[in-house]
């Protein structure tokens, strides 16, 4: 199995630091990764069927 799912990937706008200009970055809020597509995906589902637990 070497088929990988990137969920996350390095925020563009800080280059992966988490702050431009000693202030936190607002694209990845001092993370220094973002959420590609395919994690945003995962993650909604995820939240979806949480949701769906809860009751
Ligand atoms: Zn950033």
């Amino acid at each position: 199995m070497d088929k990988r799912i990137n969920l996350e990937k390095e925020c563009m706008r800080c280059q992966g630091a988490g702050k431009i200009d000693g202030k936190t970055c607002a694209a990845c809020e001092g993370k220094g990764t973002v959420l590609t597509e395919e994690g945003k995906k995962i993650l909604e589902y995820l939240r979806n069927s949480i949701r769906l637990s809860e009751h």
